[in-house]
């Protein structure tokens, strides 16, 4: 026969997924001896019945029933000695929505009569009485709370009292007789059986599983795979039944920060919901030390007992009755991440848990929060949101509105320090005015578009596809509904959340601590992934330093293309007619190029470089404006009609499938030329120039590869420039090492990965373009019906964001098996966006990939997942 409930004590195993979280955590503290009230839990599997409990159950419940009366010398019922109990919900994870607590049940005429003669004590059973009625009244029976504050306060009111705990037991009784007329008239005759009170309070919890509160509350944090709540049903000990009696709630350390003190807030005289219902002050409990300082002590004992247990931080409830400290729940504490880094440490230092346990503890994805400015939690509250996009590079951004990256280059040149770039969606064009923003929010776009992986990479706060706000350029206006905004309005960017505030919300700074730097070092002695980065500018590279990068995972050389003057040379470059003309544009890129890379090989001394030749389609260079035209066309001395014809010209219906990626060093094998040449004239520079300069090697990447033959021809292109400018330098390759490898984006580079091998020293996985590539779908466009096939269910995750496992990690996993059958140790990484998500990390682990590459901001993150992956 199926056990259905089971008193606190008598589960042999217990747990949350059967207990519930409040059920396991009683049962816990049961077994390790803390003063606990005594009674039952009906379990999670029971919620699937609903209202409608078999005989079987049923029958269960009584005989528990009779136990808890037999333990606590009390009857249900009984007008002579009365058990009174709570009933409250339990889900594995707690779950705001649902029926929480009905406390005093059992309580009706003849009862509340019994228990004021039992405890002499008449107003503490009107006190109790009442609060019943109202809880049962309100959750069970689903009258408005209000329907019943506005019963309490008219009587307060009438009374001249402003406290609850100031109404007189006659006052009370005022009050009960208003409460059972309001029950009487929304919903019929008070329910005065204890046992059917009980049954109702049962009911309602387990249809509550269903309500659409609670199915908005999981569907919104992602909960799935619960089978239901559980019900607790337990002994009531009293808060009310004066000021040596109370209620509280607690935390073993400081939730907020992760200090090891006892934190938290109680009331004397009081039950439930009074602490957190703002009517009273609850005092700190520090205070408590004076005020009971026998319960103090019994409290700070049972703190200890319950870290020393659970080997983590614990929130709490309890109550006080006459002294004596009874414990109600304990559960797992939520913490901000700067606790968690603390709380994990400290953990560790005072020997309670290992490395390894303080490494699981701590959510990778949180430790972005430490990485950025974040809102102020409580200024936000007085900001209604605007309107929500994705939250597509966390932090927090406030500026006036600027419409075009000219115009934040103006104004912020101008001296304006704070102005958010707003577009329909970025180009590579806007670079320059996205890294001078203070935050970039886009209508269009998803979590791979352009502005947030650079904004990404810049680490800089960025809210994209912001589909309600309508960003009209032409007239610098954003209007949001019949809300319109310009250039001097301020807006407040969350991305973190993705949530737009019109105003200024308050900003915190970034806590970066000792204790943060420690957890990721213990990271790095667990895992066995190398976590590098995507960076190409000197800035980006020492942040990612900072932050543990291993190296350069994936440099985009086109992103070094628009600062300043260059994009002219570019344009020249592209323009041109013939290879000469191309040639003439080229040597003014080759320095500027070479600069650049000795830059970050310099920030990576000793760490090894991944530069990736020119990948996006050319035509994304050309000059748009007359005025760009104009001045490129006194720069070739060409007609402006010329250049329209040549851009024209250059048009492509599908670029991202077009003349891009190594058909770009296919047929224009001058340009491979040229950036092989800087790569290795900046890497022999480099050596020349210290001694002892720590060159690892550079690695040269080909990307949108789908053809051997295309990956031996620029091999060999590469090579032969490589070797070359080694000669002129006079340096060999032991001193200089770099390797060619291919960047494996489309599925018949995975396909064919065995022959590809043959002339790739390394493979790394663009999983940005192998997903669309994959699925088909434009990593541009995909924000269109993502989230409708996310609603529909037929991916779980967006695939841009989290690796699609079954599909793309398939053309992965067979990648490396061919490629490392061909060659045993090839190195294989993934430069994707996927490279800084923890559970596409941990597949990445799986697969045995050698490391993976994200950008600055998330390398802690995938430290953490890496860590946790190996563990
Ligand atoms: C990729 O395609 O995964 C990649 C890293 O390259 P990009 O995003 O520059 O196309
Ligand atoms: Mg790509």
């Amino acid at each position: 026969m199926t056990r259905y409930v089971f008193m606190f004590d008598e589960h042999p195993n217990p747990s949350k997924e059967i207990l519930g979280g409040k059920g396991y955590g009683l049962a816990v503290m049961s077994k390790i001896g803390l003063p606990v009230p005594y009674g039952f839990t009906i379990t999670t599997e029971t919620c699937k019945y609903g209202k409608d409990l078999p005989e079987d159950v049923v029958k269960q419940i009584d005989e528990h029933l009779i136990k808890l009366e037999k333990s606590s010398g009390k009857k249900f019922g009984d007008p002579e000695n009365p058990l009174l109990v709570s009933v409250r919900s339990g889900a594995a994870v707690s779950m705001p929505g649902m029926m929480d607590t009905v406390l005093n049940l059992g309580l009706n005429d003849d009862t509340r009569a019994g228990l004021a003669k039992k405890t002499n004590n008449p107003r503490f059973a009107a006190d109790s009485y009442r609060r019943f009625m109202q809880m049962f009244g309100n959750v069970v029976m689903e009258i408005e709370h209000d329907k019943f504050e506005k019963e309490l306060n008219t009587i307060k009111n009438k009374h001249g009292k402003k406290l609850d705990t100031d109404l007189t037991t006659e006052e009370l009784d005022e009050v009960i007789v208003a409460y059972r007329a309001l029950i009487q008239k929304e919903r019929g005759e008070f329910p005065t059986d204890p046992k059917k009170q009980l049954r109702m309070a049962i009911d309602a919890v387990f249809s509550s599983w269903m309500n659409p509160r609670a199915i908005a509350y999981r569907k919104l944090n992602d909960i799935r795979g619960l089978i239901g709540t559980a019900v607790n049903v337990q002994m009531m000990v009293f808060g009310n039944t004066g000021e040596t009696s109370g209620t509280g709630v607690g935390f073993t350390r400081n939730p907020s920060t992760g200090e090891n003190v006892a934190y938290g807030e109680y009331l004397l005289n009081a039950q439930g919901e009074d602490v957190v219902a703002g009517i009273r002050t609850p005092h700190p409990i520090s205070v408590m030390e004076k005020e009971l300082p026998d319960t103090y002590k019994q409290l700070m004992d049972v703190f200890h007992k319950l870290e020393e247990h659970f080997k983590d931080m614990q929130d709490l409830e309890f109550t006080v009755e006459e002294g004596k400290l009874f414990m109600l729940q304990c559960r797992s504490g939520k913490r901000t991440a700067a606790a968690a880094v603390r709380i994990a440490v400290e953990m560790v230092k005072e020997g309670l848990i290992t490395k390894e346990d303080a490494i699981m503890r701590i959510e990778p994805n949180s430790v972005t929060q430490l990485l950025f400015p974040q809102l102020d939690a409580e200024d936000k509250k007085k900001f209604e949101v605007l309107a929500k996009g994705l939250p597509a590079s966390p932090g927090a951004a406030i500026g006036k509105l600027a419409f075009t990256a000219e115009e934040v280059k103006e104004r912020v040149s101008a001296g304006e320090k704070d102005v958010l770039l707003c577009r329909e969606e970025t180009c590579p064009d806007d670079i320059e005015g996205m890294n001078l923003a203070k935050g970039i929010v886009t209508a269009r776009g998803g979590m791979t578009s352009h502005a947030a992986v650079v904004a990404r990479g810049m680490g800089k706060c960025c809210v994209c596809g912001c589909g309600d706000l309508h960003i009209d350029a032409a007239t610098k206006t954003i209007s949001v509904g019949s809300k319109k905004f310009g250039p001097s309005d301020f807006f407040t960017l969350d991305g973190s959340t993705g949530q737009v505030y019109a105003g200024k919300v308050q900003v915190k700074d970034a806590e970066v601590s000792g204790n943060f730097e420690t957890i990721l070092n213990w990271a790095n002695e667990f895992k066995r992934l190398g976590v590098r980065t995507n960076a190409e500018t000197e800035r980006d590279a020492k942040k990612a330093r900072e932050f543990g990068a291993e190296g350069i995972g994936l440099a985009r050389t086109e992103h070094m293309f628009f600062q300043g003057t260059r994009i002219r040379a570019v344009r020249e470059m592209i323009l041109s007619e013939n290879v000469q003309g191309r040639e003439v544009a080229l040597a003014k890129l080759l320095p500027l190029q070479k600069g650049d890379f000795k830059d970050l090989f310099t920030v990576n001394e000793g760490l090894p470089v991944n530069i990736r030749l020119l990948d996006p389609p050319l035509h994304e260079f050309l000059p748009q404006t007359p005025a760009e035209m104009e001045e490129m066309s006194k720069e070739m001395g060409v007609s402006v009609e010329k250049i329209k014809v040549l851009c024209t010209n250059m048009h492509e219906t599908n670029p991202m499938l077009g003349f891009r990626g190594c058909r770009l060093g296919v047929v224009y094998p001058e340009i491979s030329r040229m950036q092989v040449r800087a790569i290795m004239e900046a890497a022999c520079e480099v050596v020349e120039s210290r001694a002892d300069f720590n060159f690892k090697g550079v690695e040269i990447m080909i990307p949108v590869l789908a053809h051997m033959e295309e990956m031996k021809m620029l091999r060999e292109l590469a090579v032969g420039v490589a070797n070359k400018v080694l000669e002129e330098h006079k340096l060999t390759i032991e001193r200089v090492p770099y390797t060619v490898g291919v960047m494996m984006e489309l599925p018949r580079a995975c396909i064919r990965a065995d022959d590809i091998a043959q002339y790739a020293d390394f493979f790394s996985f663009g999983t940005n373009d192998l997903t669309q590539t994959t699925l088909g779908y434009s990593r541009d466009d995909a924000g269109k019906f993502i989230p409708l096939y996310l609603e529909k269910g037929i991916y779980e995750k967006d695939p841009f964001q989290v690796l699609d496992q079954n599909g793309v990690g398939e053309l992965i996993k067979m990648s490396v098996t061919k490629g490392r059958t061909t060659k045993p140790n090839l190195k294989c990484g993934i430069c994707g966006e996927h490279g800084g998500e923890p559970s596409s990390v941990e597949f990445c682990h799986r697969v045995g990939l050698n490391y993976v590459s994200c950008s600055p901001f998330r390398v802690p993150v995938a430290r953490i997942a890496a860590a946790q992956a190996a563990i």
